[in-house]
C-alpha cells in the first residue's frame, strides 16, 4: 500500500459518527454505535452454539483475536463475551468498526480478505478511528485541564494500557481537528461533563453556574458525573 495513514480522516469519521449518532457521554459503547449502524454484534458463545454459520478457522482466529469482523454476507462483528473484565473489548470493538466505517472492506478487499493480516496502514487507521470514538481530543482535553483527576483511562472505560496509548497520540489527533469538529464534540458531551447529581436529595443537573449547591434542595457539593 503506498500511502501514509490518513489521520485526519480517521479523526473527522470519528467525530461525524459521534455527531450522527449522538454520543454525548462517556464511557462510549461500541456495541451501541454497531447496533445502530445497522452492524449485527454478535457473541462468540452464540456463534459457537450454531455450527455450520461460521468458517472453520474461526476458533483458531478467536484465540488470537478477541474480536473479528465477518464481512459476508453483511458485516457481523463477533466477539468475546467470556472476558471478566468487558472494558477489554472497547477498543478491538471500535478499531473493527473502524475498518468499517473508514470503508476499508469496500476500498481494499484483497486486504481486508479473512486470512490475511491487514496493511500497517490500515491497522494505523482503524486504531486512529478507534481512539477518536472512545477518547475525542477536545473531550479528554476539557477534562484534563478541569477535572485533571479524573482523566484517567477508568473514565473512558479503557485498560491503562489503550489510555496510555490514546494519549501518546493526543497531540497528532489534535493537529488534525479543526474548530467545527472541536466544538461539536463539546457541544454533545455539554451536559455530561457538567453533570452533577446531589447526594442529599438525588436531584441530576447540569451544572451551569458553577454555584457548588444542589438547585433543588441547596444541600453543597453535589457529586459530578466525573
Ligand atoms: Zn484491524
Ligand atoms: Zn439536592
Amino acid at each position: 500500500m503506498a500511502f501514509a495513514p490518513r489521520i485526519d480522516r480517521a479523526v473527522r469519521y470519528a467525530c461525524s459518527v459521534c455527531a450522527d449518532l449522538q454520543i454525548s457521554r462517556l464511557p462510549v459503547d461500541p456495541f451501541h454505535v454497531g447496533e445502530l449502524a445497522g452492524i449485527t454484534m454478535m457473541p462468540y458463545s452464540t456463534v459457537l452454539a450454531n455450527p455450520g454459520w461460521f468458517p472453520d478457522d474461526l476458533p483458531g482466529q478467536m484465540q488470537m483475536n478477541p474480536v473479528l469482523t465477518l464481512s459476508y454476507p453483511s458485516f457481523c462483528i463477533v466477539y468475546r463475551d467470556d472476558f471478566a473484565d468487558p472494558d477489554r473489548l472497547r477498543f478491538p470493538v471500535s478499531h473493527e468498526l473502524g475498518h468499517i466505517f473508514m470503508n476499508h472492506y469496500r476500498d481494499f478487499p484483497d486486504q481486508m480478505e479473512e486470512e490475511r493480516v491487514p496493511s500497517p496502514v490500515l491497522e494505523a487507521e482503524a486504531d486512529a478511528f478507534a481512539r477518536n470514538l472512545l477518547a475525542p481530543v477536545p473531550v479528554v482535553d476539557v477534562i484534563r485541564f478541569n477535572r485533571p483527576k479524573q482523566a484517567r483511562g477508568t473514565v473512558f472505560g479503557l485498560p491503562r494500557s489503550t489510555w496510555v496509548s490514546r494519549l501518546d497520540a493526543l497531540s497528532l489527533d489534535r493537529s488534525y481537528m479543526d474548530e467545527d469538529m472541536a466544538n461539536t464534540l463539546i457541544w454533545l458531551f455539554h451536559d455530561y461533563l457538567l453533570g452533577r447529581r446531589c447526594a442529599a436529595c438525588g436531584h441530576v443537573f447540569t451544572d451551569e453556574a458553577q454555584e457548588d449547591r444542589c438547585p433543588a434542595c441547596g444541600a453543597a457539593g453535589p457529586d459530578w458525573n466525573l
